[in-house]
């Protein structure tokens, strides 16, 4: 038999077994009828909610961008910015620092809670955060419940039950999986960044499995109170095909949720990732026959989230052969650096552009197979590669430098997995450096522009240096140009040896030769654990270096006090370098026109 033919013939079979599945359903009542057109309707306000949100949350990002591009046309050649410095009402720094900066109680958000040095338990929400979370988990819950008639026989209740629930925990998993994706389109349509999607990614996953589980619940209540016992359960879970999907994929559900929280996503990574995948497949495989061979309405939303799903892979193969196979494949220069520490630099076959706090997926598959890793660029230029040859010499620049070849470089400290072994790798080679295959996928993540404030704190932590330095570059770079509204940088580096300094040395070398660089830069270093004190040295006023760490209030009403115009600060370290920061500059949100910009390196 053809290939073709064997298909038919099994299209037909799954025709012929789907007929019988939903001849042998009763007939709908007047009841099934109109709860069947009420959960059309609550589909569609389910969408309509999530459209209101988007476009909510753009109008005022929006709303934003335009008032950050009008502030830099007037501040342009304008250099104290007196209408920008302070705030014009008391509405809007209140409500920065109660609602959107604020964490969920006194100071915590960042700051993982830890059970010991590798059990990470996880972060709280910040209260903005917690309140979206909040009215989506009210939102669903009155969908779910919501026309429901309470009053009516309880087999007709737990019905209505199982089909809302049902129809709420697939239509979510449209925005779930968008959510997820290194492509979603709502990282750069909307400028927020991936991890607050990823935060609102693991509650909806959550609400979803919740849902999913009423469904289960309710149907099989019914099913043992109406429909002769668990001895009839159990018969129609023997007989169903549809039913034994619908509780495969339950199953999936449940473990994905139990494999799910912070102490395993963290302590196993890969394995967390690999297992979350194989079993995400499982669940949509399965959920796909259910809902087919129950003819359910709601396949159509199944669909959207396999399409978006399969569409965020190819998107990512797509890149990932576009920007590194060519000619000559991407490579990847590996130096071992003191403090832990390794610098990375890839030469691109391709140009790259990329903006100040990208991110970009690393593959090294000498090193880590298939893995990918998420580091942030921290220096990228274009690089002429000398081609010189003997025989022909020849007078002409061109003929003897080829195309630039565009690198990035990234600083990567080392952990307990993939940057282990390549920090190890790195310092037993000869030199402490190697070569080899690389891939890198991006770029990832938002750019918040900073050329339209007068003042930019930029605060960083260990390898949070990598977040800031390309800011610095872009900011010194305008200043020069004439093309910022920024009239002073100040860079707050804290770093626990003097050693650590070797890892942006030489891109630092270049930002610090910049014309003008002296009139707008002042970089403070704070070395937490000095061998000695002789280690504290301070080259010049503009570039000072102190032991121990900062009073980061005390530094805040230094900038505050000679600042121009609107002042950005931002951070990127650890947790509670981030939950300092953000509690220095809530204390201050009314004393100042400021914003303040935090990046985590985790999710
Ligand atoms: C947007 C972003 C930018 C980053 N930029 C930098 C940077 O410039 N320099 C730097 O040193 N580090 C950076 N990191 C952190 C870096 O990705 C992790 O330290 C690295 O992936 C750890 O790999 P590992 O196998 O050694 O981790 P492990 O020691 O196994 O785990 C350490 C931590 O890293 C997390 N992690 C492990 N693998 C991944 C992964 N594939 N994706 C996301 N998180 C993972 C784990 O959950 C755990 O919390 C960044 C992270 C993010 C999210």
């Amino acid at each position: 038999m053809s290939t073709t033919m064997l298909g038919r013939t099994i299209l037909a079979l799954l025709y012929l077994f789907i007929g019988s599945v939903m001849a042998a359903a009763p007939a709908p009542t007047s009841t099934d009828v109109k709860s069947m057109e009420e959960n059309l309707c609550y589909s569609k306000w389910a969408m309509v909610s999530i459209a209101g949100i988007i476009a909510l949350t753009f109008a005022w990002k929006l709303v934003y961008h335009l008032q950050a591009k009008l502030r830099l046309l007037l501040c342009l050649g304008n250099e104290r910015q007196q209408y920008w410095a302070a705030p014009k009402s008391d509405i809007f720094p209140t409500v920065k620092r109660e609602i959107l900066w604020a964490p969920m109680f006194a100071k915590r958000h960042n700051r993982e809670f830890k059970l010991s040095r590798a059990m990470n338990v996880g972060t709280l929400p910040t209260r903005f955060q917690g309140l979206f979370l909040l009215a989506f988990l009210a939102v669903n819950i009155a969908f779910c419940t919501l026309s429901i008639d309470w009053s009516a026989k309880r087999s007709v209740v737990l019905k209505q039950v199982r089909n809302r629930t049902g129809i709420m925990s697939t239509i979510n998993m449209v925005p779930l999986f968008v959510l997820a994706g290194r492509n979603n389109p709502l990282i750069g349509f909307l400028r927020i960044s991936f991890d607050t999607y990823n935060l609102i990614h693991r509650w909806l996953g959550r609400i979803v499995v919740l849902e999913a589980l009423a469904h289960g619940i309710a149907f099989s209540i019914n099913k043992v109170e109406n429909g002769g016992g668990l001895a009839a359960l159990g018969t129609t879970l023997k007989t169903s095909y549809s039913l034994q999907m619908g509780f495969i994929a339950l199953l999936a559900f449940i473990v994905i949720l139990l494999h799910s929280p912070s102490i395993f996503r963290h302590a196993f990574y890969e394995t967390f990732l690999t297992v979350h995948i194989i079993l995400v497949a499982l669940m949509l495989g399965t959920l796909w026959f259910h809902l087919n061979l129950s003819g359910e309405a709601w396949v159509p939303y199944l669909k959207a989230t396999i399409a978006l799903w399969a569409a965020d892979r190819a998107i990512r193969l797509i890149r990932i052969f576009y920007r590194n196979v060519s000619t000559k494949m991407a490579r990847a220069t590996v130096e071992a650096l003191a403090g832990d520490a390794v610098r990375v630099t890839v030469t691109m076959p391709r140009p790259w552009k990329f903006q100040p706090g990208q991110h970009a997926y690393l593959y090294m598959p000498t090193v880590g197979l298939w893995t990918s890793h998420p580091f942030t660029v921290a220096w990228s230029e274009c690089r002429e590669v000398i081609k010189f040859d003997n025989k022909e010499l020849s007078l002409h620049r061109q003929d003897i430098f080829t195309k630039e070849k565009p690198t990035m470089s990234f600083i990567i400290r080392r952990r307990t997995g993939f940057t282990d072994t390549l920090y190890k790798k790195a310092v037993s080679s000869p030199d402490k450096l190697f070569s080899t295959i690389a891939f890198a996928e991006g770029p990832y993540g938002t750019c918040h522009s900073l050329d339209s404030y007068g003042t930019a704190v930029l605060i960083a932590g260990g390898v949070g240096i990598t977040h800031q330095v390309p800011y610095i570059q872009r900011l010194v770079e305008g200043y020069r140009d004439g093309t910022v509204a920024t009239r002073s940088v100040t860079l707050v580096w804290i770093i626990q040896s003097p050693e650590h300094l070797e890892w942006i040395r030489p891109w630092m070398t270049s930002i610090l030769a910049l014309e003008k660089r002296r009139d707008v830069l002042k970089i403070m270093l704070f070395v937490t654990k000095p061998k000695s004190t002789k280690e504290i040295r301070s080259p010049s006023s503009t570039v000072q270096m102190f032991p121990g760490k900062p009073n980061i209030g005390t530094l805040l009403d230094m900038e505050i006090e000679n600042k121009a115009g609107t002042m950005a600060v931002a951070v990127c370290g650890s947790g509670s370098l981030s939950d300092d920061v953000r509690a220095a500059v809530r204390l201050r949100s009314h004393k100042a026109n400021i914003d303040f910009f935090e990046e985590a390196f985790s999710w």
